[in-house]
């Protein structure tokens, strides 16, 4: 079940020179909710990604986990209360083994980090196959799931996922959705970004829809999937 506010945006600008990107983001995620951030390239998604995981500072308003301010920690202390991002574009590394990848994610948390591991093994049973290889020579669909497990080896309370079925073939998106609804079906609250807005909203609970770096609809996935005007102008490719 679905509770208490876990993170929430309160009128958050953010920018990177003098004209912000962000105008003014309100947003709530509560417990165990799956909630989609959607919009046109260029909306202003993953600036307010990289801002929640502590990469990008903002300039005005505000960020909590459950009442604790988090605008001005650094990225360290933002994934050690529970926010961990998993970033566009994977960001594996690529000379590593995917072994050492996924221990990298417990760096901060490195109590039975082995344990740990073996759980996402049973999660991604391509990675096993694949332990020992460079993370660089994983497809794009491994590599995402890779991302994935190292992200979870940090004990997210808070999973971010920025695009995470950017350039991957529609089978391997199928199991990455799967793999997300397993998570959710764990009690894992989401916070997804996505082109593949039929997707993202069969998974979601609720969805945000923004456009010039402001919140232009918000509301239930089921409403704003019925919505064929807002698809039409802004949900882009299904
Ligand atoms: P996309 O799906 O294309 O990544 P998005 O909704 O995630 O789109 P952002 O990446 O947040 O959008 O970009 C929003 C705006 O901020 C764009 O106009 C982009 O050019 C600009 N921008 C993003 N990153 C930077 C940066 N590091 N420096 C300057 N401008 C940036």
């Amino acid at each position: 079940g679905q509770g208490r506010e876990m993170l929430g945006v309160g009128a958050l600008v953010a920018g990177y020179g003098a004209e912000p990107v962000l105008h003014g983001i309100d947003l709530q995620v509560r417990q165990g909710e799956v909630v989609a951030l959607l919009g046109a390239n260029g909306a202003g998604k993953s600036t307010l990604m990289k801002a929640l995981a502590g990469l990008h500072r903002p300039v005005q308003g505000g960020i909590h986990l459950e009442g604790l301010e988090l605008k001005n920690f650094g990225a360290e202390q933002v994934v050690a209360r529970g926010v961990v991002l998993v970033p566009e574009g994977r960001q594996v590394f690529p000379e590593l083994s995917v072994l050492d990848n996924i221990r990298l994610g417990a760096f901060l948390q490195p109590a039975d980090r082995d344990a740990r591991v073996e759980e996402q093994l049973r999660r991604f049973p391509r990675l096993r196959d694949r332990l020992h290889q460079r993370a660089g020579l994983l497809s794009g669909g491994e590599q995402q799931m890779l991302a994935i497990a190292r992200a979870l080896m940090a004990r997210p309370r808070i999973l971010l996922l920025d695009e995470p079925s950017l350039g991957l073939a529609p089978k391997v998106i199928a199991e990455l959705f799967a793999a997300l609804d397993q998570l959710r079906r764990e009690g894992m609250t989401l916070l997804l970004v996505d082109q593949m807005a039929g997707l993202a909203l069969a998974l979601a609970d609720r969805a945000y829809v923004i456009e010039g770096g402001r919140v232009v609809a918000q509301g239930t996935a089921a409403d704003i999937a019925a919505d064929g005007a807002l698809a039409q102008a802004y949900l882009g490719q299904q």
